[in-house]
């Protein structure tokens, strides 16, 4: 991601806060809790009440085992996510969300991808960390938390100290979150929308903007306002909320940007995102069927810095490269 930075907050951090919850034996807890919610599943809040255990599938297609699509270090997240070696990304299969216009629509919405054991997720973890990765990065993570869950002890066994990043849509529910409290550092989290009925049309969210709203609160009272960073400018504990600007205005930009200003915290990292490019279904589509303008971004910023937001990143947006 092509990024300036503003501001971040520099302090000396310990080691990842899963570690303390593997010792107490509160790890082994949540595993069980969590496996508990895939007989009868409401990971997220479409509430489906499939026993995925049991073969059941619901909205998400998924099942006992994670299905992964693909693994790496990525060097194009903010600056403190992928640091000079990159992020460990482990991109989830399939996805609670059906955007029309979704990048990654093969893996989300096609199934492309492979079934694997916690174990070989756990392993998985364990190479990102070899490969000198920074953190781990589940992304898309929701529909497979029991299994993310299981393959932490595997991998904290075999020496695993990366701290955890939950890269997601942002369409959380509270019971799901708390189940990684004091497990997730680094919350990533978008906020798309600022309106249930496009977020419905778009994306086949229901009730996404509540759940949004009621996600971000939650993960900013785990980990809190501050995005702290390590000795060496990575980030160790806090949360970044992502939003990409839509074309027509479709996000709700200004009201997104101004929710988190006025009722969460003017001080949140947030990274505001200009990439969009129409793919999938959006594509020959009258209003999605296009980048931003330049207009459009700079609204965008406008509004931010009206807003008094001043921490996180925004992208160079070129229309010429349109
Ligand atoms: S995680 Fe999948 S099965 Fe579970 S509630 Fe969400 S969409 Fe339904």
């Amino acid at each position: 991601m092509s990024v300036q930075q503003s501001t971040n907050t520099t302090v000396t951090v310990g080691a990842p806060s899963y570690l303390r919850l593997h010792a107490s034996g509160e790890l082994t807890r949540r595993i069980e809790r969590a496996y508990e919610i895939l007989k009868h599943c409401t990971l997220c809040p479409r509430y489906c009440g499939v026993n995925r255990l049991a073969g059941e599938r619901g909205y998400c297609r998924s099942g006992a085992e994670p299905i992964i699509a693909s693994w790496a270090a990525h060097p194009w997240e903010e600056p403190p996510i992928s640091g000079a070696n990159g992020s460990g990304t482990i991109f989830f299969t399939y996805c609670t969300a059906r955007c029309l216009f979704c990048q990654n629509y093969p893996i989300s919405q096609l199934g492309v991808g492979q079934q694997v054991t916690v174990q070989r997720l756990a392993e998985m973890m364990l190479e990102l960390q070899g490969r000198g990765c920074h953190n781990i990065n589940l992304v898309t993570p929701t529909h497979f938390v029991p299994q993310i869950l299981a393959a932490l002890p595997i991998a904290i066994e075999q020496g695993l100290r990366l701290p955890l990043v939950y890269n997601s849509s942002g369409y959380e529910t509270i019971g799901t979150l708390r189940l990684l409290d004091g497990v997730v550092d680094i919350y990533l989290p978008d906020a798309k929308y600022a309106d249930e009925a496009i977020a419905r049309r778009l994306s086949g969210f229901c009730g996404y903007v509540a759940a949004n709203r009621a996600a971000l609160r939650e993960m900013y009272h785990q980990v809190g306002k501050e995005l702290l960073l390590d000795e060496n400018g990575l980030a160790a504990r806090g949360m970044i909320i992502r939003h990409m600007v839509l074309p027509g205005g479709l996000a709700g930009t200004r009201q997104v940007l101004a929710w988190i200003a006025h009722q969460l915290s003017p001080f949140i990292h947030i990274s505001l995102m200009a990439q969009y490019f129409p793919a999938h279904k959006a594509v020959g589509d009258p209003i999605l069927g296009r980048k931003i303008t330049d207009e459009e971004y700079l609204e965008a910023l406008a509004a931010f810095d009206a807003l008094g937001l001043e921490r996180g990143w925004r992208q160079e947006h070129c229309e010429a490269e349109l």
